[in-house]
């Protein structure tokens, strides 16, 4: 005769989770109100982490413990560094935190870094600049270099050099499994491929090996316009930038910034216009380049000059302290005057827009060429990003998500239909699932069931079979 067990209650699973990893693992084990378990809170503090437990991980080991202990009771297993890029976690699932795996280490001569999975990209960039040599960093040098990496990264000299991960040499990875690898072109190329643009899919990486690149100083910075000249200065701007050449990269964001003490005062409680511009050509070229952009109109503030790498997060100037945000966008394959035009309706001074930052990135160059090494990167052929970044202060917060929405959705006849995996973090699945063509979503979802077969890594933004 068979005896069948009532179920487990999810608390009592939960606790034996949790004294089962304080058995198994070095680093520290944090449930609710205890120490350590502040670190879920993420860097975007709209978004509810609330996870069984947090796992600060010393080493690969506990990883793969956390791995092991998850798929023995059942939870599932998120992972973090910054919460730059935070989607929902709930109590069904044990957060790992990276924040202790802080290796950085520069080989000058062979131009590479092997960074632990918990290190921001500004920790790279000061171990790098001494030596002449740069990471290819995104806009805010306070994102994590792993969770960006494992998005592919679009950064300030993407058209330049191409998407950051086009830079990694060899991830070290801790799979659903609990297994430990060292991915390369060469080694495990199935994860190396979907590593690249799979975001936490295909398992927990440790640390990563990527390029420098001998680039000490760049030509930019940002031109900041007055919002009354916004129709003219992005029609400008996007006739202007059709035909840059590669080595040269802008973007323009329509801003509204709070009066806030870090916000320059002539930028503050206004609508103002950013034209952003970072080139690697000789200063004087690069200068003659940008000229009919600061003919346009008058500028209120030109921040345009030559620039240590080292200052690059400047080019963007992106907020450093943790905030409630929504962020929603779309990849674009042009930018007719019916576009703009609609823009402008949507998100032009007149319109009422109560997003902080409206952004489009002129892409193209060498972003739109496949890398040396292929990856489940699957957006080449889009030519501009557009993305809405809003703030979700209490008495705008049901307002702004439904304007971004309502934004994407009228720009929606020159989209690609594609969307970034890095851009407006998300679990929903139709939204990841825009992320991929079918080949890539197939294959990542085949490589999920062969590496993490209990389906311990299902949840967040990763791409899975339904279930
Ligand atoms: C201010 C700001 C500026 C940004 N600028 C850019 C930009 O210029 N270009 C660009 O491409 N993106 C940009 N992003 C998006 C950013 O790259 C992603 O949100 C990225 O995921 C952040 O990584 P994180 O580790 O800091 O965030 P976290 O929230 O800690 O992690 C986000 C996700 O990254 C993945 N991840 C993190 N760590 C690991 C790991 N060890 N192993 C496997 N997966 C992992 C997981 O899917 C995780 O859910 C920006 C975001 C912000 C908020």
């Amino acid at each position: 005769m068979t005896t069948v067990l009532p179920p487990i209650p999810t608390e009592t699973a939960g606790t034996d989770a949790v004294a089962a990893l304080r058995s198994a693992v070095t680093g520290i084990v944090a449930g609710p109100g205890e120490p350590g378990y502040e670190r879920a809170m993420p860097w975007n503090v709209a978004v509810p982490v609330a996870p069984r437990a947090v796992v600060i991980a010393a080493d690969a080991d506990d990883v793969g413990a956390t791995m092991r202990v998850a798929a023995d009771h059942g939870l599932t297993v998120a992972v973090a560094a910054t919460g730059h890029g935070a989607v929902p976690v709930d109590g069904s699932s044990i957060l790992v935190h990276t924040s202790a795996l802080t290796e950085c280490v520069v080989d000058p001569a062979g131009r590479t870094a092997r960074v632990g999975a918990g290190v921001q990209w500004q920790t790279v960039i000061d171990a790098a600049t001494p030596h002449g040599l740069a990471p290819l960093v995104g806009s805010s040098p306070a994102v994590g270099v792993v969770g960006f990496l494992t998005g592919c990264g679009i950064g300030p000299l993407v058209r330049t050099f191409g998407l950051s991960s086009d830079h990694v040499r060899a991830f070290e990875v801790v799979t659903g499994a609990g297994e430990q690898m060292r991915v390369t072109p060469d080694e495990h190329a199935d994860l190396f491929w979907g590593l690249r643009g799979g975001k936490g899919t295909l398992g927990i990486v440790t640390a990563v090996e990527i390029d420098l690149l001998p680039v000490p100083q760049f030509y930019g910075g940002a031109l900041y316009f007055d919002g009354a000249d916004a129709d003219v200065v992005l029609r400008t701007w996007r006739d202007w930038s059709a035909d840059l050449p590669e080595h040269t990269n802008t973007s323009i964001a329509f801003l509204q910034l709070p009066p806030l003490p870090d916000v320059p005062p002539p930028l503050a409680g206004r609508f103002t216009v950013a034209v952003r511009y970072t080139s690697v050509a000789d200063p004087t070229d690069a200068a003659r380049l940008l000229a009919p952009m600061r003919a346009v109109a008058h500028s209120i503030i030109d921040m345009v000059d030559v620039m240590p790498y080292a200052a690059i997060g400047a080019v963007h100037a992106d907020p450093v302290d943790p905030m409630p945000s929504t962020e929603q966008h779309t990849l674009l394959a042009e930018l007719p005057d019916a576009a703009i035009d609609t823009l402008m309706t949507g998100a032009g001074p007149q319109s009422g827009s109560p997003q902080v930052i409206v952004e489009i990135r002129r892409l193209g160059g060498a972003f739109g060429r496949p890398a040396t090494v292929d990856s489940a990167f699957c957006q080449r052929d889009a030519e501009y990003t557009l993305l809405a970044i809003g703030v979700l202060a209490p008495e705008i917060a049901a307002v702004v998500p439904v304007h971004a929405a309502g934004l994407m959705s009228v720009m929606e006849p020159w989209s690609t239909g594609g969307r970034l995996p890095n851009f407006g973090a998300s679990g929903d699945a139709a939204r990841i699932a825009r992320c991929y063509d079918e080949d890539t979503r197939h294959w990542l979802a085949a490589l999920a069931d062969q590496y993490d077969p209990a389906g311990v890594l299902r949840v967040g933004q990763v791409v899975r079979r339904a279930p």
